[in-house]
């Protein structure tokens, strides 16, 4: 089994400050006055009570962001203006970064070290990135046939509705809100549940940072009642989903059955890790264990499948076995931790069933398969070989730190099983043989593709699904035209004949 760590920080757990909704620059209380609780995964214990918003609450959010979108400075400050701004939010998060890493360390069970080194400093370098983009945002000049010529203003889209995921409370809120914000637009944020703290101390820090009030909302509730009420909303000009597959077809449902709202949705994944004979056999143990215990597993581009080539299979899984024996799972204030609890009671159940389901069906656990700790949602890191196929850990997102081991031959073999999902998200290929490499990333249908590397994510990188992960990008430049549209503005060249 996998090493267990109680925790030896000294870190100082900070007070949670925000707990209220915060709508059109202050924070209230939720109309209905109710609040919900959040836990913390590492002991299952409350952390806080949060304002429960539902229908009412997001029309007030949305009618702030409208009044700030038709009436309010955000829009019309120069892209410059609005990069100024952006910056300075993104500084203050640098200030803020240790309280900010413990609050998504207490919410979702994430690792305090990597919400320092990678998580809160992406989301402030995120901010960075489209602030340099904002006074660089600009249509065409185009000569029509005949005597009109015309040019393209790209105006920002509107009102946005972002319903993202508990995962990466951080990563998410930036990857939606940066590029939104360069654009121009205003918004309403409805984090998940399971995780509602760390965005309302965002919202705090962009207020301080001086973005108009009505121009960021955050809405904490749950999916059916606020989620559901910002994708049917009439108001709203586009939603941008992350979450699973079965929700992004009903807010997809929603905004047809409302006002048509255009909608991007980021899904899940099942993602294929394949490696090849001429691999060096220990780093890619290395890569395949990270891909699939990364944010324990919680990720929706873990590498759940890995695929390995005959010649290296036996020498492959004796390494993994003993670095996922070795690997130390436990509080996530730890620095010698690597792998924190999962989010909560509901998805460590889960995870456990999925295990269970796996020995049933037949397949053989190597290591792992077991809660781990005396109290909290851990996990040990899981590793099932003679999984066939059709077997539903195979198939099935697991959300956990549950890896399917599988066997193949020749190249095509590798490329028929990698694209044998629904899913289509993110793969990996680990290779020296640039031919395969080439060939093996062109046939794979997937967003994104790491070869002899994974989770390779950056600011500057469009990530997103292929199939039914979903349709649209986030980050990269490519992300920000999702919050714009295009306006073409026709002039004759010569007298009008009219
Ligand atoms: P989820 O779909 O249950 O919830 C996501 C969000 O949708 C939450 O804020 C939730 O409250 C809201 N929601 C739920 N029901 C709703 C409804 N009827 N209408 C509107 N909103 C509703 O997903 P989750 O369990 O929070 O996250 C895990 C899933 O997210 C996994 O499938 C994972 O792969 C996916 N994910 C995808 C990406 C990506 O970029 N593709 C990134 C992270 C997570």
């Amino acid at each position: 089994m996998a090493t267990h760590s109680n925790g030896s920080s000294e870190f100082n757990i900070p007070k949670i400050r925000f707990t209220k909704l915060f709508i059109n620059g202050e924070f209230v209380d939720a109309v209905s006055g109710k609040t919900f609780e959040t836990k913390d995964p590492r002991t299952g214990e409350v952390t806080a009570r949060v304002a429960q918003g539902d229908k009412e609450d997001v029309d007030l959010a949305v009618k702030a962001a409208r009044q700030a979108f038709d009436y309010g400075p955000w829009p019309r400050f120069s892209g410059f203006e609005r990069g100024r701004i952006m910056m300075k939010f993104a500084d203050l998060i640098d200030e803020n970064i240790e309280e900010l890493a413990a609050v998504d360390c207490i919410d979702a069970g994430k690792l305090f070290s990597w919400g320092k080194a990678v998580d809160i400093p992406l989301g402030a370098n995120t901010l960075r990135y489209y602030a340099g983009a904002a006074d660089k945002i600009h249509g065409e000049t185009l000569k029509m046939s005949g005597s009109f010529q015309a040019y393209t203003l790209l105006e920002p889209i509107g009102v946005v509705g972002h319903i993202v995921p508990w995962n990466f409370p951080t990563s998410m809120f930036f990857m939606k809100a940066s590029p939104a914000l360069a654009a121009g637009c205003t918004m309403v944020i409805k984090p998940a549940e399971q995780t509602p703290l760390s965005a309302l101390f965002y919202a705090h820090l962009a207020k301080l940072a001086g973005i108009p009030d009505g121009v960021i909302n955050v809405v904490n509730g749950f999916g059916a009642t606020a989620g559901a009420a910002i994708s049917s909303h009439m108001d709203i000009d586009k939603v941008s989903f992350t979450g699973s597959t079965e929700v992004g077809r009903k807010v997809m449902q929603a905004a047809a059955a409302s006002n048509l709202k255009t909608v991007s949705l980021e899904l899940g994944g099942k993602s294929p890790l394949l490696i090849f004979d001429d691999a060096d056999v220990d780093k890619a143990a290395d890569l395949a264990l990270f891909g699939v215990v990364y944010n324990k597993g919680e990720i929706c581009v873990s590498s759940s499948r890995v695929y390995v080539q005959e010649g290296i299979y036996d020498e492959l899984v004796k390494k993994l076995v003993e670095k996922a024996k070795a690997w130390v799972v436990g509080d996530p204030f730890d620095p010698k931790v690597r792998q924190g609890p999962q989010v909560d009671k509901k998805q460590f159940d889960r995870i456990l069933s999925y295990i269970e389901h796996g020995k049933r069906e037949g397949a053989t656990l190597l290591t792992g398969g077991k809660p781990c700790g005396e109290k909290g949602y851990y996990i040990e890191p899981t590793i099932f070989t003679d999984v066939k196929e059709d077997m539903l850990i195979a198939k099935d997102e697991i959300f956990g730190p549950v890896m399917s081991l599988m066997k193949f031959k020749t190249v095509d073999e590798a490329i028929k099983c990698a694209n044998n999902t629904k899913y289509g998200l993110a793969a990996g290929i680990v290779t020296k043989n640039i031919d395969v490499a080439n060939t093996v990333s062109r046939s794979i249908r997937a967003g994104i593709i790491w070869i002899n590397c994974y989770f390779a994510f950056d600011k500057d990188c469009p990530y997103g699904g292929y199939k039914m992960s979903g349709f649209g990008r986030d980050l990269g430049l490519e992300a920000l035209h999702k919050y714009l549209q295009t306006k073409s503005v026709v002039i004759p060249i010569y007298n009008s004949p009219w």
